[in-house]
């Protein structure tokens, strides 16, 4: 399985020959006045050839008609049922519902969506376009969690221990969002969204090998800077006993996981990670190199 960060939710996520795209946002501004503070770890037109797109809610932040606009309609773009539909009205029709607690074959990967506990609504008025989904990939041997963007409840690993654990199963990749909001802000925050600290109780309740964090770097917000939670959470990790399964991607960085034993070398300081996979490396990608990188279309 390869994950690339492109920037805040959008990550390309390959596994097998089957390649996904989230929440795809390639703005140079937010909402047209938050600047962009790292352009996109890969173009539009360096995207390797998609086989569908997943948005989890409608927020701005996740849902850019701009880039929507750009991004091959041959694939489906699966969405919750509200979204789907709203997007189908405005012309996207290659737009697909996929409902909490349903699942769609792409490929040989399976994705799982469950409900997310964020209102996805962007304005206050329009409160039925609210929904917000999370997804678990699963092609029956690697597995990938995507998060979308959700607050911390009793109930946010169900889905991953649901799906996985009748085989005993454990989860491969958790991308997880991290947010950053002052104190004034930040009970209301954790209703919708992770701190990185909650992050960090999500994926240990998930129980997965990889910790991958999105959602910062890329934007500021009105009462956050693009760095404020990674910063956060790197310092938290410094003597965090989940500290060697975490991986920090810049944009444009690829994690590679492996499960056969691939040579990465002995170093004593090989991460607990590494060894659960065999070997993990994270590369800078190289949009042109590989016979499979070509623009999409
Ligand atoms: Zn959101
Ligand atoms: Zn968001």
């Amino acid at each position: 399985m390869k994950v690339t960060y492109i920037g805040h939710a959008t990550l390309l996520i390959e596994i097998g020959t089957v390649r996904l795209l989230t929440d795809p946002n390639f703005d140079r501004k937010l909402g047209g006045f938050l600047p962009r503070v790292s352009p996109p770890g890969l173009a539009i037109d360096q995207l390797p050839r998609l086989d569908a797109l997943l948005l989890t809610h409608a927020h701005a932040d996740h849902l850019s008609f701009d880039s929507l606009d750009i991004l091959p309609r041959d694939i489906p773009l699966y969405a919750p049922p509200v979204i789907a539909k709203w997007l189908r009205r405005r012309g996207y029709q290659h737009a697909e519902d996929l409902a909490p607690g349903g699942s769609v074959r792409i490929g040989r990967v399976d994705v799982h969506a469950a409900l997310a506990t964020h209102r996805g609504n962007r304005y206050g008025f329009d409160r039925w376009r609210g929904d917000a989904n999370m997804y678990l990939l699963d092609d029956g041997e690697e597995t990938c969690f995507f998060a979308g963007d959700t607050a911390l409840t009793p109930d946010t690993h169900h889905l991953v221990h649901g799906t996985l654990g009748p085989g005993r199963r454990q989860l491969d990749v958790a991308l997880l969002p991290i947010g950053y909001a002052p104190w004034w802000k930040r009970t209301g925050f954790r209703r919708g969204h992770l701190t990185h600290d909650d992050a960090l109780t999500l994926f240990e309740r998930l129980g997965g090998r990889v910790f991958v964090p999105y959602h910062w770097g890329t934007f500021h917000h009105i009462t956050a800077r693009a760095h404020d939670a990674i910063n956060r959470l790197i310092e938290r990790l410094e003597a965090h006993h989940l500290r060697a399964a975490v991986r920090i991607l810049e944009p444009g960085e690829t994690l590679e996981l492996t499960r056969e034993a691939t040579r990465v070398g002995d170093h004593p300081k090989r991460r607990a990670a590494d060894r659960a996979f065999g070997g993990v490396a994270a590369t800078n990608i190289d949009p042109h190199g590989g016979t499979e990188s070509r623009p999409s279309q």
